[in-house]
């Protein structure tokens, strides 16, 4: 694979998700660091989103609800650079009907190389690092090579 640079400014674009045993979690966790969290554009899966803009002063973009197709949503604009943070805190103990979402989730984010929180620790540990308020260039599949490498893939079958 070829890679190439992308860059994220400030502010950043913040996908949160959180499965039901999680909710509770998040929003303490969304609430305690709300300071920091304002400065960026939010996004979340519909009940997490409708969840936290319920009990907080902060302006969500909602997605679908994650059972519905939400997790893929936040995989379908990460894919596009629209989302630069994944903060995903999932319940390990518990399976889910939309499980195989999550796993593709997770997979696209370390295609796209982007940063994912997937408990609280990891979470302090990104929200409080310094390059939260910086500029950030990193580097992400070459589609435009990699879509002329498949055309030709294409044109020799
Ligand atoms: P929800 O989806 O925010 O709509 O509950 C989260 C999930 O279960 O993936």
């Amino acid at each position: 694979m070829k890679y190439t640079q992308r860059h994220m400014n400030h502010p950043k674009h913040i996908a949160l998700v959180a499965h039901d045993n999680k909710k509770n979690e998040i929003l303490a966790w969304v609430s305690e660091h709300a300071p920091i969290l304002e400065q960026h554009h939010l996004y979340a899966t519909g009940t997490t989103g409708a969840l936290l803009e319920h009990n907080l002063d902060l302006t969500i973009e909602k997605l679908i609800s994650g059972p519905l197709g939400g997790d893929q949503q936040v995989g379908a604009l990460i894919t596009e650079g629209s989302i630069d943070m994944l903060i995903f805190f999932w319940d390990p103990f518990e399976p889910l009907p939309h499980d195989p979402d999550v796993k593709a989730l997770l997979r696209i984010a370390a295609v796209w190389n982007v940063p994912v929180a997937c408990n609280q620790a990891s979470a302090d540990f990104l929200i409080k690092s310094p390059l939260m308020g910086e500029h950030y260039t990193h580097s992400v599949p070459d589609y435009e090579h990699y879509r002329i490498k498949r055309r030709n893939i294409a044109e020799t079958n």
